[in-house]
């Protein structure tokens, strides 16, 4: 017996295990470890909570004596690979930057209960080769189907039109045998010795610096920033062959920002690797989620391309992250826990002591400046891939071309279009607007249609025939009378979304398929993944797409992009505005002209010579960068200073305006550290509760996390006012 155990038996002191807990609570709670229990640091674990039982994770174990209390004590060790010591300092390390609770970041990681469980087996059956004595045209059905893959017995009498009972008479006369399998099944292991594909000069030279990267091992990060088209993924290929054949036990998390477009890249890296990788974002059902997590806590599934929270699963060894499109808006989540998945990819690489790529032809000024100062290592390409070259950009101004009322499609454009579709090649329309028409509102009285309880316009579906909130969710039939003043037929449609664009598109030509791409058209993952197929195979002339249709994609036969509003993003308070449109604009027109024949990117504008616009054409990024750059350092702006929001919301609009004025008076007083507010945000009021904002900004060196959980310390929260913490916000709505 050891001597600690002696301790234990002997006296009043023991072994005491301190648990966090993946609930909202400060911080992690004390247990006695019963004699015969062993535990270690990262173990799951099963607790009392009053009078529940709950999971949690060891975080730490001590001995000594509980306090004045006997501790309750630990009820259960879970058979469940243990978070590793990186994983937990991960969710330590996020917990401060966050300025979270612990068992709020936890929660991110436990995202399976039933992963914490060995997989549940299924029994399945196979032909023994041994027919039955009496064979039925429905057993030999079965026997027929049972000759391939072992089929559960539904599936086995499903496939073979037969009931279940064949199934069973089958087995009991020994025609089919029965065996156990897992329901959720290992990933297939990435092969890295395949050949990929032949790279050319440029991509050769960005992926021996990768390999040299991982050779060296440790932390280690680059900016891997090559133009739309150069062939990014084939070059972060090598980086993860590398690895796997160096490490054939590392993982690996590449970063995707939508879900809609990990079945093109499944398919990518299936070709690359031999297996599909391992898939993690918030559509995945139950089983699936446990799948993936238990894989990857087990240290079995090898590459995970996942959506942001894919940063918080339990790798066992993670020694490279990939973060494509790494300037794209949607790793920044906003509700829930409030994070950036870029920021914490580095940060995670830093403590596993992993290798982080981050890819993009428009990376983000932070990453451009992190590059510049040293900090990540830049890596260049500069050409497409194979024949394909750079799309033209031309501006219309509209001022000059104005589209007749009610329009959106200037002549000049059409004119274009009408070129390409006679040359059988394809058209994109880009507008960053969904459904039809962004606003509805009465001729008779000048009513708007408002979300209920919230400070949004409605807008406007055709193809459901719904007027829909973007912001809660809320949707109702269009009403044939205004609500405000009962004229009937008085509401008309306001400004255009993609369906009106995708309407007049199909006015003017008659004889073309015309399709909308938006994230909410009804298709669901399915419908998407077809789409962008016929896409693909040049089945759809003019697409007329959202965001979504922008990223990422390949259509060989896409040659005229045509962005309906350039303008949209350049005005409201958001500082990354123009960066942001610069961003999408290169990635819309980054469409056009992928394959041999060129392509061409036209942009409708008011503005013309807005700096954003004017650097696109021009094909100066620098110009742009240095002017964006230059601003932001001389007003202090991140990525030179840095920003932390503090949203307070409530029912009880008095009551907010108080803990409002109380928060303020709390604020800690530093000379280093600017604080705005509490204002009335843009966005006011959302499902009835009302809303503050305060902004702090600050100095490059000042730690605004500790500053942030120093401040929500000093005053009270009333319970039904919710206070949230966004450090480095993205929106200022
Ligand atoms: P990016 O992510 O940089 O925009 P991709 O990696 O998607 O570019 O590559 C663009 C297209 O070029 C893809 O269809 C890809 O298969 C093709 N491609 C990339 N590298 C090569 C190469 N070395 N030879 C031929 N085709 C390539």
């Amino acid at each position: 017996m050891s001597a600690n155990r002696e301790l234990f038996t002997d006296g009043p002191a023991g072994h005491i295990a301190t648990v966090l807990l993946p609930m909202p609570l400060p911080e992690a709670f004390d247990y006695a470890v019963p004699e015969g229990l062993t535990l270690a640091e990262g173990d799951h674990v099963v607790v009392p909570l009053g009078k529940r039982l709950v999971n949690g994770v060891v975080w730490g174990l001590r001995d000594g004596a509980g306090g004045n209390r006997p501790l309750k004590p630990v009820a259960e060790r879970l058979d469940a690979p243990p978070l590793s010591a990186a994983t937990r300092q991960f969710v330590d390390w996020t917990t401060r930057y966050l300025a979270e609770l612990p068992g709020n970041v936890l929660r991110s990681v436990l995202r399976s209960q039933g992963a914490l469980q060995p997989s549940p087996v299924e029994v399945v059956y196979r032909a023994s080769g041994t027919p039955p004595e009496r064979l039925t045209a429905a057993r030999a059905r079965v026997l027929e189907v049972a000759a391939g893959e072992p089929l559960t017995a539904a599936e086995l009498a499903r496939r073979a039109g037969v009931s279940a009972g064949v199934v069973k008479g089958l087995a009991d006369a020994g025609a089919l045998l029965a065996e156990e399998r897992a329901v959720d099944p290992p990933f297939d292991a990435p092969d890295p010795y395949r050949d990929g594909l032949a790279l050319n000069d440029g991509q050769e030279a960005a992926s021996a610096q990768l390999r040299r990267l991982i050779a060296a091992g440790g932390f280690q990060a680059a900016l891997l920033d090559g133009v739309t088209g150069s062939g990014k993924t084939e070059v972060y290929f090598e980086a993860i062959a590398e690895l796997l054949r160096r490490e054939p036990d590392a993982q690996v998390l590449v970063l995707l920002p939508e879900i809609a477009l990990t079945q093109a890249v499944t398919a990518r890296f299936e070709a690359r690797f031999g297996a599909e990788p391992a898939l993690w974002h918030s559509a995945l059902g139950g089983t699936g989620r446990r799948r993936a997590w238990r894989e990857i806590a087990a240290g079995r599934a090898r590459i995970v391309a996942g959506a942001r929270s894919a940063i918080f699963m339990p790798f066992r060894n993670l020694r490279l992250i990939i973060v494509d499109e790494e300037h794209d808006p949607t790793y920044k989540q906003d509700d829930g826990l409030t994070y950036q998945a870029r920021d914490l990819a580095v940060a995670r690489g830093k403590l596993e002591g992993a290798c982080v790529i981050l890819a993009s032809a428009t990376p983000s000024l932070e990453s451009l400046v992190n590059a510049r100062a040293g900090r990540y290592v830049h890596i260049r390409l500069e050409a497409r891939a194979g024949t394909a070259m750079l799309p033209v950009i031309e501006t219309l101004d509209l001022r000059e071309f104005p589209p007749e009322p009610g329009h959106w499609l200037s002549e000049p454009l059409v004119r274009e279009m009408a070129e390409t579709l006679v040359r059988g090649e394809q058209v994109l329309l880009y507008l960053n607007r969904r459904g039809y028409a962004p606003l509805v509102l009465c001729r008779a009285c000048g009513h708007k249609m408002k979300s209920p309880d919230t400070d949004r316009w409605l807008v406007e579906h055709r193809y459901t025939g719904r007027l829909i909130c973007h912001t809660t969710g809320f949707s109702m039939p269009k009403p044939r009378a205004c609500p405000e003043c009962g004229t009937v037929d008085s509401l008309t449609s306001v400004g255009p979304g993609v369906e009106r664009v995708a309407e007049e598109a199909a006015l003017r030509f008659p004889d073309a398929v015309v399709e909308v791409f938006s994230s909410d058209t009804a298709m669901g993952a399915e419908g998407v993944r077809e789409l962008v197929a016929r896409m693909e195979r040049g089945e759809i002339d003019i697409l007329v797409g959202t965001q979504i249709a922008a990223k990422g994609h390949n259509f060989p036969n896409l040659t005229l992009v045509g962005v309906v509003d350039a303008d949209i993003g350049l005005s409201g308070g958001d500082l990354r505005a123009g960066e942001r449109t610069y961003q999408t604009l290169v990635q819309a027109a980054g469409r056009a002209g992928r394959a041999d024949r060129p392509g061409k990117a036209i942009l409708q504008t008011h503005d013309p010579d807005h700096e954003a616009i004017a650097a696109l054409v021009a094909g100066d990024r620098e110009a742009f960068l240095s002017l964006e750059t230059l601003m932001r350092e001389q007003l202090g702006l991140p990525p030179f200073g840095r920003m932390a929001a503090l949203i307070l919301s409530g029912m009880d609009e008095g009551l907010l305006v108080t803990t409002a004025k109380a928060a303020a008076a709390a604020a800690p007083l530093s000379d280093d550290v600017k604080l705005f507010g509490p204002a009335e945000p843009p966005l006011a009021v959302v499902r009835g509760r009302h809303r503050r904002r305060f902004l702090v900004q600050a100095g490059r060196n000042v730690d605004v996390s500790a500053f942030m959980a120093t401040w929500m310390a000093r005053f009270r929260l009333p319970s039904s006012i919710r206070a949230r913490v966004d450090i480095e916000p993205y929106s200022f709505l």
